[in-house]
């Protein structure tokens, strides 16, 4: 199909065609790879209405009976939602903590939703390039609440945090020694922190662990002046508190939005973004250059035994490639 043709479904809201938009951005065919920049570039302008929402927690925390929950509330108030992953795991193994169950059973039944599972992918910045490229799409699509979700291991957080407006983070019901175990660094990520579970056996200690993470978090220095990370709690699992949590994101919309917060993140993060393409283009085009590849195992190996300073054996290298 020709790419106007597919851009022109992509914006009627077609599931098929949007899915079809999304497996040739995330293919690394060099033709795929330039069919995917002119769909992206036609439907650039039909992208940025959505709120970019990440979630991430570690396994077992709720975060796909959350996403359910939230994802069918938000639908409720007359909104569109997609659900993107990034999969951590996918690099290593080749298995996704994310993608084996059969998750949120009710949500990708819905209409109005559209789930995506993680691409897979060698490059935790492989998959975070296709997973906001996939964003755009989905927003061109008309889906105005977009949810990337990622497991909480660390590096894929910072990927998500950095293409998302609001990043919330979901802790399980416990605080003392599961607090220190949480990174701090994701901590500092969070725009929003929610502490799921909160029912039943587990609702003193959700009570507890909200008081104890407002304490850790107030020896925190604020990112924004103007927004205090609030520390919410509910229970994905009775539907209890979701709606607290999208009012939040409704006033984080309109404080942030209103200062320019908002507009100035996603300025920079288009920014960074370029500079990763440029980065990954780069690296592409070097490791596939005749003349690199003609000298660089050799000047690995030579690397490797000491035999030549790393910094030589990369000019030498680079000296290859500016002269080719
Ligand atoms: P994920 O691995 O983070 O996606 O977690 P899941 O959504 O698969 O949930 C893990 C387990 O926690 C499941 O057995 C859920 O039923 C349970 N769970 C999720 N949310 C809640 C909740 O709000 N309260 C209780 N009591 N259990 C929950």
């Amino acid at each position: 199909m020709p790419i106007a043709d597919l851009a022109a479904r992509v914006r009627t809201g077609d599931r098929r065609a949007l899915a079809q938009a999304i497996t040739l951005v995330e293919s690394t065919r060099p033709d795929h790879r330039e069919q995917a920049e002119a769909l992206l570039a036609a439907l650039l302008p039909h992208t940025g209405k959505g709120v970019r929402i990440g979630i991430s927690g570690v396994p077992g925390v709720g975060k796909s009976t959350f996403i359910e929950a939230f994802g069918l509330h938000v639908i409720g108030q007359g909104h569109k939602v997609a659900v993107l992953a990034i999969d951590p795991t996918s690099q290593r193994t080749g298995g996704s903590i994310l993608g084996d169950k059969t998750r949120m059973e009710m949500l990708s039944r819905d209409i109005s939703a559209f789930i995506r599972p993680s691409p897979a992918g060698t490059t935790l910045g492989g998959v975070a390039r296709r997973t906001r490229e996939a964003m755009l799409l989905v927003e061109a699509a008309g889906f105005d609440v977009v949810i990337v979700e990622t497991v909480g291991v660390g590096q894929s957080e910072t990927a998500v945090a950095d293409m998302v407006d609001l990043f919330l983070l979901l802790l399980p019901p416990a605080g003392g020694d599961e607090l220190q175990g949480i990174k701090k660094g994701i901590v500092e990520l969070a725009d929003m922190i929610v502490v799921n579970k909160a029912d039943g056996d587990l609702a003193n200690a959700a009570r507890h662990a909200v008081a104890e993470y407002r304490h850790a978090l107030s020896l925190l220095r604020p990112a924004n002046a103007n927004w205090r990370v609030p520390i919410l709690s509910c229970s994905a699992l009775n539907n209890l508190g979701i709606d607290s949590i999208w009012d939040g994101i409704g006033q984080y919309r309109r404080i942030l939005g209103d200062d320019g917060s908002i507009a100035k993140r996603r300025a920079e993060q288009a920014q960074a973004w370029m500079w990763n393409e440029i980065r990954e283009s780069l690296i592409t085009a070097f490791q596939a250059d005749p003349a690199v590849r003609a000298e660089l195992s050799g000047l690995e190996r030579a690397a490797a035994d000491s035999s030549v300073t790393p910094g030589a054996a990369a000019r030498r290298l680079l000296d290859l490639f500016r002269h080719r």
